[in-house]
């Protein structure tokens, strides 16, 4: 007897629903997924159990005649793709031709569907891949599909189920997903009679969001619309604004060719474009939409998950990057006053928290006129560090709108002696005065190295210090650079310095503290030995973090000024060292708060 045997369409069904199926929400993926490809322009999902008891899916597609609805219940037929080479270009959402089957096989399973020019529709019901009935029915043209009982048959299955609040959110995720990836879809989705979420067909992406997410998240959004040529990416739809992030990822959408996808490629390329604009630790919201040829993606490496690859991931990243890194840096510009040449000789000298009066320390102390740091040119500023790592690809940036001008911020208080209080064309601002300080700072310490040699100031009593020999070592290791850096420090002994000079932006009197500080973050960064920008970041980082703080009563000049200087940045929303410095409530939020009159 042969143990050979070749397995019945019905259990061949079964498996591969195992593999198409995971769970109810990929059920309904599948079935929006061919309403979408049927050309629906209303979508109703209603489901009870997390999906597990029932769950139908209705549309007004085109619909199927009899003969086709039979058909697409057999295994492998698709009306969307012939040979195995389409495979490579499919832009429809299925093309396995499994879908369909493999759920009639692990429930009972009804589908009703009418086709353009057929006087009836048509109804077959499917207990676990047995036929049971087939029938004419009345129906307007469309589609409605109902899966009851999933995985009944196939207890193996059901036990990896989720609870069911568990799987009614995976559901609810991914139908607001699929909205947001068509707008022009009207959708609606019914947990067991109550509506989760219903949007009219809408003009555009922005209002869907909107619909979907509120009007307050669609507000912090900017449109993104950016492709190059040459590869023919296309990258569009709404980012968060610099500053705005949330505590979860889920706000983050990514869709390739419409399809929500999961890309670990696409998730870094964007957090990369907003390191310094938002929050350490927090994600922007955005949904993005990236077009590229249908062969440049590999949307099949698992039929159940939205893990897609990429043939060229690192020139998707780049392009990603660059694209809203771009978009970022033009949004930034926008908000930035334009009243530039007037203001930036008082700028020159008043960047900084200075005490109110200014008795103890002179301004020229840190900034001697001879020498002023140069203010970031607000006119044409220079393009943010992770577009410039990936200049080689060209963009074409169409940002939102034509700068504006827009009138500086205007002070209305200092809270707590902590916050500046200001009213601004968008809303009412509160900007944390050290924060944004230490922004200030950092960006002109970079700035001066950045122009080769930065100023220095000789001190009038050489400070002494004495080190350890390790730290000594160090400090010997690196004294060229340091040197050739605004400081002029000398050994005299052994384990023994003599610092004579230090860069302008460094206060003469924490000169020791800072070396001594910067000493020690060369010994962490161990033999490396790593010069220029990197290594400067983390001493300017250094410099402006607590012990080198100003704690002195500013005035309201002072921060006004300091508000127009962090403008003026190129990361103007967090500090250094990735916490916010300062926080907007728009008018429309105000507006939404209070209600309409
Ligand atoms: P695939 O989508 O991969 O082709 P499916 O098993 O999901 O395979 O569907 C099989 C076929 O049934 C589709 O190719 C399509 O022709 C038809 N079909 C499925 N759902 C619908 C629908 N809602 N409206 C019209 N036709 C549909
Ligand atoms: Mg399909």
């Amino acid at each position: 007897m042969s143990s050979i045997r070749i397995l019945s369409d019905r259990v061949a069904n079964q498996i591969a629903a195992g593999e198409v199926i995971e769970r109810p929400v990929a059920v309904v993926k599948e079935l929006v997924e061919n309403s979408i490809d049927a050309g629906a322009s209303r979508i109703e999902v209603e489901f009870r159990n997390g999906g597990k008891s029932y769950i139908r899916i209705e549309d007004n597609g085109k619909g199927m005649s009899p003969d086709e609805a039979l058909l697409s219940l057999e295994r492998h037929a698709t009306s969307k793709i012939c040979e195995a080479s389409d495979l490579n270009e499919v832009s429809s959402f299925g093309f396995r031709g499994e879908a369909l089957p493999s759920i009639a096989s692990v429930s009972r399973f009804t589908m009703r569907t009418r086709a353009e020019g057929w006087e009836h529709g048509t109804e077959i019901k499917i207990n676990g891949g047995k036929l049971i009935e087939k029938k004419d029915c009345g129906m307007p043209v469309g589609t409605v599909i109902e899966v009851a009982q999933l995985f009944n048959s196939v207890p193996a299955r059901r036990k990896f189920l989720k609870t069911d609040p568990t799987e009614t959110a995976h559901i609810t995720y991914n139908t607001r997903l699929f909205a947001v990836a068509h707008p022009k879809v009207a959708f609606r989705v019914l947990e067991g009679g109550r509506t989760v979420f219903q949007s009219p067909a809408c003009e555009n992406l922005c209002d869907r969001v909107a619909e979907i997410w509120g009007r307050s998240l669609a507000d912090d959004l900017i449109p993104v619309d950016v492709s190059d040529p040459q590869t023919g990416y296309r990258l569009s739809g709404l980012t968060a604004k610099p500053g705005v992030g949330r505590s979860t990822r889920r706000e983050l959408v990514t869709l390739v060719n419409r399809r929500p996808v999961d890309s670990r490629t696409l998730g870094f390329a964007v957090l990369d474009a907003y390191h310094g604009r938002i929050q350490k630790g927090r994600y922007p919201p955005a949904f993005l939409f990236l077009e590229i040829q249908p062969q440049e993606v590999d949307v099949n490496v698992h039929p159940a998950k939205r893990e897609v690859r990429f043939r060229n991931e690192g020139a998707i990243r780049r392009f990603v990057l660059a694209a809203i890194s771009d978009t970022l840096a033009a949004a930034t510009r926008v908000e930035r006053p334009n009243s530039v040449p007037r203001t930036l000789e008082k700028l020159e000298n008043v960047a900084v928290i200075r005490p109110a009066a200014p008795a103890a320390n002179p301004p020229s102390a840190q900034f001697p006129n001879s020498a002023p740091p140069a203010p970031v040119q607000p006119v044409a500023p220079a393009a943010t560090k992770p577009a410039d790592s990936v200049r080689a690809v060209k963009v074409e940036v169409r940002p939102e709108a034509p700068a504006k001008t827009a009138p500086a911020w205007r002070l209305i208080t200092l809270l707590k002696k902590q916050y500046g209080l200001f009213d601004t064309p968008h809303g009412i601002v509160m900007l944390h005065l050290r924060h944004a300080d230490q922004r200030v700072r950092f960006e002109r310490i970079l700035q001066s190295y950045r122009e080769s040699s930065p100023p220095s100031q000789g001190l009038l009593i050489p400070h002494p210090v004495q080190l350890e020999p390790l730290a000594s070592e160090a400090l010997r290791n690196h004294l060229d650079w340091i040197n050739a850096q605004g400081f002029r420090i000398e050994e005299f002994g052994r384990h023994f310095y003599r610092i004579e000079a230090v860069p302008a932006w460094l206060e003469p009197e924490q000169a020791e503290a800072f070396v001594r500080d910067m000493v020690d973050l060369l010994r962490q960064r161990g033999g490396s030995r790593q010069r220029g920008e990197l290594a400067w970041e983390a001493v300017a980082k250094l410099a402006v973090e607590g012990s080198y703080r100003r704690s002195d009563l500013m005035s309201e000049a002072a921060i006004e000024q300091l508000a127009e200087a962090l403008l003026r940045c190129e990361t103007p929303h967090t500090s250094p060292a990735g916490k916010p410095t300062y926080s907007e409530i728009s008018w429309s939020e105000w507006e939404r708060r209070f209600g309409k009159d």
